[in-house]
């Protein structure tokens, strides 16, 4: 007897994504494949229901499974989900048929060290540093130990590639295809005045290097960390150390041209 192909589907809850799920469900049974709704470590690929936020959250709930993604659009912006509701056929033919590359996505990772330990945090978006009480926040900036700068300001974004089309974006940052191996690097609302003088655009730097953020001491316990839109908060911050991950999540692409027609139709 030959195994049996898993393939797990991970939904939200919406209506839309319940019954784009059961069609998919079907259909795929039809072809020989076996849904499972509980997520099983022996699948070879995971079909995720939903819009952005449905696959941030697919991805941290599972852990960061080396088992490929493909995302089916039920949500608003839906970057991450290449295949529309309607074109489950065509997708179930062309994955049948291998017509599809996979691409390798990358990480950010954290190390969170306050006064007494170190945290580990990873993004697929980003990880953003900025203060909890709505003041400025002062913080010293080194790329591979070097200081570049004594930021003041909202706050600092550390965006992935794939995260650049996110909270990145909209404050500016440049959009840097995903499977470049670089990290960004993006100010929130930086102060440049006479008083203070921080860089008002972003760096983009090399996926070898370590940013460090060194907290100027009066932020020590005011200061928030947003992974993928999941707030964190640590007593004593002292310093956080920002790495591409040797994780990876790994992205079925049926349409290479997708990513630039995604870009027009949902930016421009
Ligand atoms: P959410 O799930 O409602 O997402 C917020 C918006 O970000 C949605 O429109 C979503 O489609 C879009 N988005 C998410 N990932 C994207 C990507 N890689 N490329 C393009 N657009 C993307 O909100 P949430 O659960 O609180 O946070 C998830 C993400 O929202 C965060 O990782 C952050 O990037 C983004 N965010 C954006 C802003 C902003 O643009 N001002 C502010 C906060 C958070």
């Amino acid at each position: 007897m030959t195994n049996p192909r898993i393939i797990n589907v991970i939904s939200n809850k919406n209506l839309e994504s319940k019954r784009t799920s059961k069609e998919l469900a079907e259909k795929l049974t039809a072809k020989g494949f076996t849904v499972k709704y509980q997520y099983d470590v022996n699948a070879e690929l995971n079909i995720c229901v939903g819009g952005d936020g449905s696959f941030l959250r697919a991805i941290h709930r599972n852990k960061f499974p080396t088992i490929p993604f493909v995302g089916i659009n039920t949500g608003h912006l839906g970057f991450f989900q290449e295949i529309l509701p309607e074109n489950i056929d065509d997708f179930i033919h062309k994955y049948m048929n291998k017509q599809y590359i996979t691409e390798e996505i990358s990480l950010v990772d954290a190390e969170v060290c306050t006064k007494e330990k170190c945290y580990y945090l990873s993004g697929l978006n980003e990880i953003v540093v900025k203060g909890a009480r709505s003041k400025v926040i002062h913080m010293d900036v080194y790329i591979d130990g070097n200081h570049l700068e004594n930021f003041c300001g909202d706050g600092m974004i550390i965006s992935t590639p794939s995260g650049s089309t996110a909270y990145n974006f909209s404050v500016g940052g440049s959009i840097i295809y995903p499977t470049l191996n670089t990290m960004q690097v993006t100010p929130l609302a930086p102060i440049s005045s006479a008083a203070y003088r921080s860089l008002l655009n972003s760096v983009v730097v090399p996926g070898e290097s370590t940013v460090a953020l060194k907290l100027r001491h009066r932020h020590t316990n005011s200061t928030l960390i947003v992974r993928d839109g999941v707030e964190f908060k640590y007593n004593n911050l002292d310093r956080i150390n920002f790495t591409i991950s040797d994780k990876k999540i790994y992205k079925l692409i049926f349409d290479k041209n997708m990513y630039w027609s995604n870009l027009k139709s949902k930016f421009l």
